[in-house]
């Protein structure tokens, strides 16, 4: 298991966080991590339901508390979308 699809798996266990489908966003950037296909990066990324896409993270931090890798989850999703823009 790869340290990304390692931190998805851990991922899963903390979506409980409405604002953003935290596991989905982190699925879907571990196949860009291995296909580097960033047409289909945004295209999955936009397909995610409207309210719960990467943009709505209000940096509250708040996934962080329940992380048991203590990823800096919200300056990963800055990382993801600075790619689909
Ligand atoms: S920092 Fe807050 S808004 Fe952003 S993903 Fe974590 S819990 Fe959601």
């Amino acid at each position: 298991m790869s340290n990304m699809e390692q931190i998805v798996d851990n991922i899963e266990t903390i979506n409980n966080f409405e604002q953003v489908d935290i596991p989905k966003v982190f699925e879907i950037y571990n196949d860009y991590v291995i296909d580097r296909d960033k047409d289909k990066l945004k295209a999955r990324i936009s397909d995610i339901e409207i309210n719960r896409q990467p943009d709505n993270c209000t940096d509250c931090r708040k996934c962080m508390e329940k992380c048991p890798q203590s990823i800096d989850i919200p300056n990963m999703l800055s990382t993801i979308l600075a790619l689909v823009k």
